[in-house]
């Protein structure tokens, strides 16, 4: 038998350990991670010299600095697999895989100065006695969206759920088959119903559902009248469905409860970026909703959170409920919910809140913006481009509303886009853009201005040539 390309001079575990390599990887993930990285590191080199029964013969040192290589290689993507900061040049203003809404400066700030060491959560400054959880929120809540009363809750699903269960369990609840939606990521209104303990009672057609199909429908156990936004899904055509006004007066006519999933939601009207079709969480409110649910890290544009509000009594029986001790928000998203709040409190949303921000920025900004930063690239081995295209609201909001932007369209002279897209995908931080017909994207609608010489630093230094 062969040897195969030096299988013998193979480093043992101890070996790697003493190198520098290994050595500053230590300082990152202690000895005990090492080791076992260092053995993935040993056993992979073995495995490749096996199967390539390579004829070269590699000394100890070849071999020796081949492992080494591995277990940086192994490091580094271990720890891309981190949370961490990038760039997003998508476009997509509510990023689901790029953790949606970015945070305010205010918002950051507020974590840092009250929520970060002890802070009043559930103490009464005045009194010195138990305080009520989140109560400053929930009151800026109730405030902004005019309804009697709030609760805040980890996500909106938790939301659905919370509402669901405390409210109907046991009894029917009615919804239009138009409305048994997938939000996306598995989180289906039937199945939710399902787990709710909630009977679900389907009524009217995909496409059209009338109050007389709603009337038809209810019986002695009834409790809840539910309407969903389809949020990330549009019928159009022959529709119809009836108003919340309607559907809240039909509920109430029959000593039942009507409750709401926004979804994404409005607190400010949105109609003048094309968001009409955002149900405006006040409207909702005023027009007789018992309780409304939406998410805090959509239009909002604070952090994962379901934000429930309604009626005094209703939110009362929630927040009673055993199953909202499980589901209720931490510090950190009571403090972040403040502050953003109190931007739609003081009518600062659109200078103070990223997702907002990047909404209104009209085509003749983003197109300014953009003329001034490609003057600034300088790489021989690039094509640059602008060209016009469009933005996306993302999250599941408005998949209809599309923002017209200027894009950077860029070719390389070696490379085609999908490899631009990995090297900016690895660089520090990684740069996320997208590609259309071969050319890579960037959309500077979603960069923040305090990102644009880092990523113009990457666009001149990392996209070298073979
Ligand atoms: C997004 C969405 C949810 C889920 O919200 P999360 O905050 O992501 O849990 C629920 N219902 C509707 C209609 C939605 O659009």
């Amino acid at each position: 038998m062969k040897s195969s390309g030096g299988l013998r001079f193979l480093p043992s575990i101890n070996e790697l350990l003493n190198t520098e390599t290994a050595k500053k990887i230590e300082a990152e993930t202690g000895v005990n991670h090492l080791t076992e990285t260092a053995r993935t590191a040993v056993e992979t080199l073995r495995r490749e010299l096996i199967e390539n029964n390579s004829k070269e013969n590699f000394s100890r040192e070849d071999l020796l600095s081949k492992a080494e290589q591995l277990l940086e290689k192994i490091h580094q993507v271990e720890r891309r697999k981190s949370i961490r900061r990038v760039i997003n040049a998508t476009g997509v203003i509510i990023h689901t895989n790029l953790g949606r809404a970015p945070l305010s400066e205010n918002a950051v700030k507020a974590i840092a100065e009250n929520a970060s060491r002890y802070c009043n959560l559930e103490y009464d400054l005045d009194t010195g006695k138990r305080g009520k959880r989140g109560a400053a929120a929930e009151n800026l809540l109730a405030e902004i969206t005019g309804a009697e009363s709030a609760l805040i809750v980890n996500n909106c699903a938790a939301a659905c759920i919370l509402v669901l269960t405390a409210l109907s369990k046991g009894g029917e609840a009615i919804v239009s088959r138009g409305e048994l939606v997938e939000i996306g990521g598995d989180f289906r209104i039937p199945d939710v119903m399902a787990e709710s303990g909630a009977i679900l009672k389907e009524v009217g057609a995909t496409n059209r559902t009338k109050i007389s199909d709603y009337e038809k429908a209810i019986s002695e156990n009834t409790r809840l009248i539910v309407k969903v936004h389809p949020s990330n899904y549009r019928i159009i055509g022959f529709t119809e469905t009836p108003s919340v006004a309607d559907l809240a007066n039909l509920a109430h006519q029959n000593n039942i409860l009507f409750y709401e999933d926004a979804g994404s939601g409005a607190l400010l009207d949105l109609s003048k970026y094309g968001l009409q079709d955002e149900p405006l969480i006040s409207r909702s409110i005023s027009d007789g909703a018992d309780v409304v649910t939406f998410s805090g890290d959509k239009l909002l544009g604070a952090i994962q959170a379901g934000l429930i509000v309604g009626k005094k009594e209703t939110i009362e029986t929630l927040r009673k409920h055993a199953l909202y001790r499980a589901l209720r928000a931490s510090k950190i998203t009571y403090a972040i919910l403040e502050s953003v709040l109190e931007g739609f409190q003081k009518e600062k949303a659109f200078e103070k809140i990223p997702v907002l921000k990047m909404l209104s920025m009209t085509e003749d900004e983003i197109l300014k913006r953009t003329k001034k930063f490609v003057r600034k690239i300088k790489n021989d081995n690039l094509n640059i481009e602008i060209i016009s295209g469009k933005s996306v609201i993302g999250g599941g909001s408005a998949p209809d509303v599309q923002p017209p932007t200027s894009l950077i369209s860029i070719t390389h002279k070696d490379f085609p886009a999908n490899k631009i897209e990995q090297i900016l995908r690895e660089s520090n931080p990684p740069v996320i853009g997208r590609i259309l017909e071969d050319k890579f994207l960037l959309d500077l609608r979603t960069v923040f201005e305090d990102e644009e010489a880092e990523l113009l630093e990457i666009l001149n230094k990392s996209l070298n040539s073979l």
